[in-house]
């Protein structure tokens, strides 16, 4: 549909100085607080509080926005589209345990709340809805398009996804069946060979080519012109490909990947040159699956070109938990000695992956989530010693979307006690992703309006507005294996991801970060 941008009624309004609305800005001043360490001569430390005032920009008119998804017809595809049209539509319909109706849970952007403050009468905490720290597109309001390379219209690939109920999917069947995904790039050495039958919509070539990356922008500029749209943000809901080999000279500088694309490399995936596209097209580009989309010199050029990428593989079931769990563990001083992954699904990404090239993306993006919250304690860990992980993948037909994610964690606890945590999870794949897909979008599309400068005393600092680094790491509670600016860490515990997102939004209307002390309802 081609629906227009909901009126930007803002909830609240901060009262303070560092704070100015303007008719499409709002501005605010902003003192970052940090703890800066230095070692000193005996081996101890010194710690000194740090300032850094910045200011924000943020602008306030909610562009039309569409969201392109490559791999559009799968389950995730149809899954995201169906459900965006329910709630657009608010729609109802039968079960077995009654009528349910559209709703966006497991979204964190439309699902949960954020404390704003404290009443000022009645000392209460007051929460709003995660929408409304800032002005964000409404996911009801975005325009769906993409690619597959299966031609099937939306309607017949939601059946053949088997993830929604019939009384739904005859709501949203007509509507569907005329979406119908643009032909994609399909080079068949970087899917499973089981993926062959469905590929019916490919551009013509099998190995890389920079025809193949201006009919991508092509299709992007037709999209944004025929829905009249102010902004595209693309992402990756395709299958999961082979790690492309690292080769200097080939896809390790911006230069050299340009080159192996006019060549025709044989080692540049589809989803880089999606990437490609995207990044020369100056539209955000997000990856959802675990393979090495952003080669260093995909990083590279993205940051040439100030445009935005994140990935990578969506963060939904088990890893999810992991990444909660294992946080838990160690931050409560007990010493995980080992965690058992194992899952088996029957829906096409299973297949997928029971090819073993493509079960070893998956097999990386699941085993690194839980090195940092490892690294961060000494005292549990020796330098280098690790709990022993390892993850399983069974493909299993009959289950279908309904993902298995049976899962051991082995913890040793006082005196050499032990605890043992297992986990049976149902992750029903598709229901758990689709507002995953809808989180990224709609952050990704708030971080192109959100703009910062930083002060010095001399003023010398920063001179003009920037955008963030192109690689948003911001992005990461959605993601199983957090794509951040080179040389910076990887923060793969959940509930830090989600203080960062929160706080850094809070930080844009000058508000300061929730730190959960309460000094209110203690010192009185
Ligand atoms: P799916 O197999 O149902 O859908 C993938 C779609 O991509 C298919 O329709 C296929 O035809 C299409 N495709 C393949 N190569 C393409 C290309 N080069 N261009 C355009 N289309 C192409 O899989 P899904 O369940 O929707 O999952 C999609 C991806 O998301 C997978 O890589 C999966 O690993 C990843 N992922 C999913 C979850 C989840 O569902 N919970 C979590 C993390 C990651």
């Amino acid at each position: 549909g081609s629906a227009t941008p909901t009126a930007n009624k803002d909830l609240f309004k901060v009262n303070s100085p560092n704070v100015v609305y303007t008719d499409n800005e709002i501005r605010s001043k902003y003192t970052y607080r940090t703890t800066l360490v230095s070692e000193t001569a005996d081996g101890k430390f010194e710690a000194t509080p740090k300032e850094t005032v910045y200011d924000f920009k943020v602008d306030r008119k909610i562009p039309k926005t569409g969201m392109m998804l490559v791999g559009w017809g799968g389950n995730n595809g149809t899954t995201v589209t169906a459900g965006i049209i329910a709630n657009r539509r608010g729609l109802v319909w039968e079960t077995r345990e009654g009528p349910r109706a559209a709703n966006y849970y497991g979204s964190v952007i439309m699902g949960s709340t954020v404390k704003l403050g404290t009443n000022a009468k009645t000392s209460k905490d007051v929460n709003i809805p995660f929408h409304d720290i800032l002005p964000m597109v409404h996911p009801n309001d975005l325009v769906i398009g993409g690619w597959d390379i299966s031609g099937m219209n939306l309607a017949q690939a939601m059946d053949r996804a088997a993830v929604l109920e019939p009384t739904l999917k005859d709501q949203v069947k007509k509507e569907m069946a005329s979406m119908v995904p643009l032909p994609s790039i399909y080079y068949p050495d970087f899917i499973a060979a089981n993926q062959e039958d469905r590929a019916d919509n490919i551009l013509e070539g099998s190995k890389a080519c920079m025809e193949h990356v201006e009919q991508i922008r092509k299709d992007i500029r037709n999209f944004k012109e025929a829905n009249n749209l102010d902004k595209v943000i693309v992402q990756w809901t395709a299958n999961t490909e082979r790690f492309a080999e690292l080769i200097p000279g080939i896809n390790d500088t911006a230069e050299n990947l340009l080159k192996a694309i006019e060549n025709g490399h044989e080692e540049v995936a589809p989803s880089t040159l999606f990437a490609v596209a995207c990044i020369l097209e100056g539209v955000p580009f997000i990856n959802g699956s675990p393979q090495n989309t952003f080669v260093p010199g995909a990083i590279e050029l993205a940051e040439k070109h100030n445009a935005f990428i994140g990935g990578d593989d969506f963060k939904s079931g088990q890893t999810k938990m992991k990444s909660a769990l294992v946080d838990f563990l160690i931050s409560a001083g007990i010493k995980l000695t080992s965690i058992a992954s194992y899952n088996h699904l029957g829906n096409n990404d299973g297949k997928n992956l029971s090819s073993q090239k493509q079960f070893r993306s998956k097999e990386i993006s699941k085993s690194n989530v839980v090195d940092d919250m490892v690294k961060a304690n000494s005292i549990l860990y020796k330098k280098g010693e690790h709990p022993d992980h390892t993850v399983v993948i069974k493909y299993m037909p009959a289950v279908g979307d309904n993902k298995r994610a049976l899962d051991e964690y082995y913890a040793e606890i006082f005196m050499g006690g032990h605890q043992t945590i297992s986990i049976f999870n149902v992750c029903e794949d598709s229901l758990l992703a689709s507002p995953l897909i809808i989180d990224l979008v709609v952050v990704a599309e708030m971080m192109t309006r959100i703009q910062w400068k930083a002060h010095s005393s001399d003023g010398a600092t920063t001179k003009d507005f920037k955008n963030f680094h192109s690689v948003l790491s911001i992005l990461s509670f959605m993601l199983k294996a957090p794509l951040t600016p080179p040389g910076t860490p990887v923060i793969n515990a959940l509930a830090k991801q989600r203080s960062a997102l929160i706080n850094i939004f809070k930080a844009c209307v000058g508000l300061e970060p929730e730190n959960d002390m309460t000094l209110e309802h203690k010192l009185f």
